[in-house]
């Protein structure tokens, strides 16, 4: 590693503390830093340092900590497939447990030391002419709400680096609804992903605006608590039986001793999550009418009042949004002391929410489910390409696009993880990062052997596997009329793979210098 460090006399820029060169650097140390970190060390690339604006690694398991947090992929799928090792307590672990084990894989890797908290990207500008990315960061603080600000005696930072690996994750921003008066609510408010652990519940009268994956684990942890809750729903998820329960200690003995026995499940789990692609990436709608029967099925079963299932009843293609998977929420529904709003939110007043019918609803507390900034996250604002404009204004000009999910022509030497059409509504999210990652080490190796100091996707390559993903969308249930985080402002959902995880393990299989402009 080196590190010419200047004093901000010496430099310069003024504002400028120090300077830094790495071979790597990446932003974030969620799942996609943390699994980048991890495949640097085991490639013997270890001048890398990981830029992390909080002051633990995790990044959406981190943030998420609302009551109820949990994974809707099991367990042993949702893990690293370089640490099996870990003995999950349950089938479906829970957003503590994940935490704990993304900090022990992040030292049992020996990724941890790579990282620098409380270090915000400010900027990220492709310097052509040294072929290096310039990155300025500064020092945070983190507040106990989990938003950071400016750190008054932090450090401002430039990194010089060959290679950017944006890790800013996808679900990490989140989006607050723009609902007249919410401004000027005067209760306590919160957004599930910044949960605000000093805020007691019980016995108040709590509103939730959203039934997304959130909002529904968020319902039934705190129905009980509460005196009221008022549930705004815009449109009713499908929401399927959640097979989770916690492992016995044979299991678990099981699990630990007999070799191989992990993989097995996880290989089980993975496959029939699998089974799903033709239901949700085809015209084969049919392929899914099981799952849509248990689901109304579980619906009628669970929640006797007919007006109540009638508002819950999903009216669009199953698979269009996320598929939600909870014993707990149709029950936590149907209590007497909770109230489904779907009338639509008038505006938000000091003490209440008003619906479109004109019923006021008095509140104390307001729990914003909405989800987060996905196709138009704030991070892609601050990096530059070879034309000088961002990320960001790229996308919003050309379509959210990028080659193999991972690298966009105009920013050279630069990857994206969880980029353009890699999110899956199905299965572990893990699988599709580790493809990148693997992708973009051989990358790496491949400029180190040629000495090739600047790797950028043609526009040509770029263009050919856009228009095979394109020519997919139409069938598939994401664009089947409802709405979702899959979309972008214009209905595309450049944010989903139309494929199996196969497939695109296979594309990220190998490096393909003919797909890029070198030198
Ligand atoms: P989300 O799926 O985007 O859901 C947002 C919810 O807020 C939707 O019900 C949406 O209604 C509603 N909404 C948005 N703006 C609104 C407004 N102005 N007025 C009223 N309602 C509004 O967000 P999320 O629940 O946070 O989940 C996001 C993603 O995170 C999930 O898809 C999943 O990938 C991941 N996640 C996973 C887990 C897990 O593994 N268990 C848990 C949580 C999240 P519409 O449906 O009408 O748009």
């Amino acid at each position: 590693m080196t590190t010419a460090a200047t004093t901000s006399a010496a430099t310069a820029h003024p504002a400028v503390d120090e300077t830094r060169e790495r071979e790597v650097l990446v932003i974030g140390a969620g799942f996609s830093g943390l699994i980048a970190g991890a495949a640097l060390m085991r490639a013997g690339i270890d001048d890398f340092t990981i830029i992390e604006r909080s002051d633990s690694v995790g990044g959406t398991w981190r943030d998420n900590s609302y009551p109820g947090a949990a994974c809707d992929v099991p367990s042993h799928l949702y893990s690293l497939s370089h640490r099996q090792d870990f003995d999950w307590s349950r089938s479906f672990a829970t957003q503590p447990e994940i935490h704990s084990y993304q900090l022990s894989a992040a030292v049992a890797d020996g990724v941890h030391p790579h990282i620098s908290f409380r270090t915000e990207m400010t900027d990220a500008t492709w310097n052509d002419a040294e072929a290096v990315w310039e990155v300025s960061t500064r020092g945070v603080r983190v507040l106990d709400d989990g938003n950071v600000v400016p750190d008054p005696e932090g450090r401002t930072i430039r990194w010089r680096a060959g290679e950017l690996i944006l890790g800013v994750g996808a679900l990490c921003e989140p989006r607050m609804p723009d609902i007249p008066g919410i401004g000027d609510f005067a209760g306590e408010i919160f957004h599930s992903a910044r949960w605000d652990h000093s805020v007691s519940l019980a016995g108040k009268r709590v509103a939730v605006i959203g039934t997304g994956a959130s909002a529904i684990q968020v319902i039934p942890a705190i129905v009980d608590q509460v005196a009221s809750l008022d549930v705004y729903q815009r449109t009713p998820p499908y929401v399927i039986p959640r097979f989770d329960r916690p492992y016995t200690g044979v299991e678990r003995g099981l699990l630990a001793k007999v070799p191989g026995l992990r993989r097995v499940v996880r290989a089980q789990d993975w496959f029939f999550r699998e089974l799903q692609v033709p239901g949700l990436t085809t015209t084969a709608e049919w392929a899914l009418d099981p799952v849509k029967m248990v689901s109304l099925a579980m619906l009628r079963a669970q929640v006797r009042d007919k007006d109540t299932r009638a508002k819950l009843t999903p009216d669009y293609r199953l698979g269009c949004k996320r598929m939600l998977i909870s014993n707990t929420y149709y029950p936590a529904i149907a209590r007497e002391h909770v109230d489904l709003v779907t009338a639509g939110i008038d505006e938000v007043r000091a003490h209440s929410i008003v619906d479109r019918d004109g019923v006021e609803r008095e509140i104390d507390v307001l729990i914003v489910c909405t989800g987060f900034n996905v196709t138009d996250s704030p991070a892609f604002e601050l990096i530059h390409g070879v034309e000088g404009i961002s990320l960001a204004e790229t996308w919003r000009r050309d379509g959210m696009a990028a080659y193999k999910g991972t690298t966009v022509h105009g920013f050279p030497n630069m990857n994206v993880m969880f980029g353009p059409a890699t999110g899956l509504g199905h299965s572990s999210m893990l699988l599709m990062i580790e493809g990148q990652v693997n992708y973009v080490v051989r990358k790496l190796r491949w400029r180190r052997r040629r000495g090739a100091a600047v790797a950028d996707v043609t526009a040509e390559a770029q263009e050919g596997y856009n228009a095979e993903l394109r020519a997919r969308l139409p069938k598939t249930a994401w664009v089947a009329g409802c709405n979702s985080w899959y979309l972008d402002d214009q209905g595309n959902a450049p944010a989903v793979w139309p494929f199996s995880t196969v497939k695109f393990r296979g594309l990220t299989r190998r490096f393909d210098p003919g797909a890029y402009a070198t030198r």
